[in-house]
């Protein structure tokens, strides 16, 4: 069959933009398929003028070749592309009467969509939130890793009704207000006409039936506000700021659905005699010029809390930093560790006695 498309929307063939625009909402309206005495045949056509029409580009190519190159001037059997509908191929800059308010329009696709046989999804109920905490600890649980409760108040899980928020050993009744369908159907005015939306009943929360007997601790909802211990591993090696995600230990959902996550964000406390340097450890010491010249070692305290004796080099100079390998910290999942290193400083004596600098004078030839 060949079609016009100025015919088909009582036009000549040199209307204006704005003549194709009113003459296709005019058609539009008249021929919807959810308003009484609609066409759906026709108003696929009138969609599939307007659509070439109202485009320059292909408008121009059907003024010269009677037919537009991507599809939506042939084939005449449902050539009109619902996904076009919210997009460009659509234009709502006009005067919006008919319409309740422009926010409307995703609902009144909604409509559409659901009166072209798409099935919306029942509900479910909400997921638990993600709970975040901070969690300070000091350096050495960094190092060795730790077992710390933390309590914390959330929703958990309702004892007494398992977390359903019902018995359903009582049974169930069906919803009055949907006749157990768990959706009710509702009739929408847009400017295309009536629409039927169907909705979420609220009553039943879209399950179409009500049990007997609810939950009165819960309050039906499944959960309740209560204080929650758990214990929180950190793993050696763990650095400030991290964050430990505990699965699934976060606030419960409603009526046994899932529940959230925890977060858990670690904050090492600043210790007095280590700063952090990726996993080496910084650590001054001080030391007498006369034990650095005798005994050539230092003793210190390492993390561990374990007291080592470090002999210092024969090429040591002033302001050098000695290294113990493997006294840092761990790296965090793997075995190796860091090393600490020790920013020595040689205290040199401000006022020499008479007796030491007279012993000094004769050692002079000697250092
Ligand atoms: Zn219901
Ligand atoms: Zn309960």
């Amino acid at each position: 069959m060949e079609k016009d498309y100025y015919k088909l929307l009582g036009l000549s063939r040199n209307a204006t933009e704005d003549e194709v625009k009113t003459a296709y909402r005019k058609l539009a309206h008249k021929y919807h398929p959810d308003k009484a005495g609609g066409d759906e045949a026709m108003f696929k056509k009138i969609n599939e003028a307007y659509q070439t029409l109202s485009n320059k580009e292909k408008r121009a190519q059907y003024d010269r070749f009677g037919k537009t190159f991507d599809g939506m001037g042939g084939g005449g059997q449902g050539g009109f592309d619902f996904r076009n509908f919210g997009g460009n191929g659509f234009e709502f800059g006009f005067d919006p009467s008919g319409f309740e308010d422009m926010g409307n329009l995703g609902d009144m696709f909604d409509a559409f969509f659901e009166g072209m046989g798409v099935k919306r999804k029942r509900r479910t109920y909400e997921r638990g939130a993600d709970l975040e905490f901070i969690q300070e600890i000091m350096l050495e649980e960094a190092y060795r890793g730790a077992r710390k409760p933390i309590t914390f108040k959330t929703h958990i899980v309702c004892e007494k009704c398992a977390g359903l928020g019902h018995f359903p050993k009582e049974g169930f009744t069906d919803c009055g207000a949907c006749d157990g369908r768990g959706e009710i159907q509702e009739s929408r005015r847009t400017f295309f006409g009536n629409f039927q939306q169907v909705r979420e009943c609220k009553k039943c929360a879209g399950q179409g039936k009500i049990p007997n007997k609810i939950c009165g601790t819960c309050s039906s909802s499944g959960r309740i506000t209560s204080e929650k211990t758990l214990e929180l591993t950190i793993a050696p090696g763990i650095a400030d700021g991290q964050v430990i995600k505990v699965t699934k230990a976060g606030e419960m959902g409603e009526r046994g659905a899932e529940a959230g996550d925890l977060y858990v964000r670690i904050r090492v406390k600043p210790h007095p005699v280590f700063t952090r340097e990726g996993d080496d450890l910084l650590m001054r010491e001080e030391m007498r010029l006369v034990d650095l010249l005798i005994h050539r070692s230092v003793e210190v305290k390492t993390i561990s809390g374990e007291k080592i004796s470090i002999a210092i080099p024969q090429t040591f100079t002033f302001g050098e930093e000695i290294t113990v390998q493997g006294a840092g910290m761990p790296h965090l999942g793997s075995h190796g560790r860091g090393n600490l290193r020790i920013d020595l400083r040689v205290q040199i004596p401000k006022k020499l006695s008479k007796k030491a600098e007279d012993i000094l004078k004769e050692l002079k030839g000697e250092l």
